[in-house]
């Protein structure tokens, strides 16, 4: 079972992968746990992705590529693997397909959660992080015990920049631009399936088992 997961930034499909991969006990694969993999064992690839993040640069789509699909053909991804955060663009979907047609292999599944924008701006405007520890909360859905002040170590909360309405809709652009047009890739290949992301995290996730079946 091949999955690739979509959704906008905090719509939740991290958590979801983690829950696929944990029932269906195939390994969930992000780039970026890819490119610290091959980077701490010092294969050619990691050496190659490494002179690129020194630098500050993105690392190009044909070696990241490579990347995933290395990865992709190790032992463990034998009955299958989540992709989480890639693709993120049609150039690289189609890289990906051109690269696994090759290996006589395609993904089976694209999973798009489905999220509004202003449920996500919503959403992230709530999380808050403590200025000591980086524990997370939520103030709805994971209140600390004294509003405002960590459980763990009682330091002051905050709303970080990255979680702030302006910098969430900046993201979203980016996505509606790049990613979102995979919606409609996978669409035309028939193997695009799509959930409800508003719901409970229990709830999505009952939806993507009835999809990918017991
Ligand atoms: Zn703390």
């Amino acid at each position: 079972m091949k999955i690739i997961m979509l959704g906008a930034p905090g719509a939740g499909k991290g958590t979801q992968a983690k829950k696929i991969a944990d029932k269906y006990q195939i390994p969930h694969i992000s780039t970026g746990d890819i490119f610290r993999a091959n980077i701490k064992n010092g294969t050619e690839l990691g050496k190659k992705a490494k002179t690129y993040m020194d630098q500050g640069l993105l690392v190009p789509d044909e070696l990241v590529v490579d990347l995933v699909v290395d990865r992709v053909q190790q032992s463990d991804c034998a009955n299958g693997y989540v992709l989480d955060g890639f693709p993120r663009t049609i150039p690289q979907a189609e890289a990906l397909d051109a690269a696994l047609a090759k290996l006589g292999d395609k993904v089976d599944y694209a999973i798009n959660v489905e999220v509004p924008d202003e449920n996500i701006i919503n959403r992230m405007g709530g999380r808050r992080a403590c200025v000591g520890c980086g524990a997370t909360y939520h103030v709805a859905y994971n209140p600390p015990k004294e509003e405002g002040f960590c459980d763990i170590d009682g330091e002051k909360l905050i709303l970080r920049e990255d979680d702030k309405p302006e910098t969430v809709k900046k993201r979203l652009d980016v996505y509606h631009d790049q990613t979102q047009p995979l919606i409609e890739y996978y669409s035309s290949k028939q193997i695009l399936k799509e959930v409800d992301g508003t719901v409970d995290m229990e709830d999505v996730f009952t939806a993507i088992v009835q999809i990918l079946g017991v």
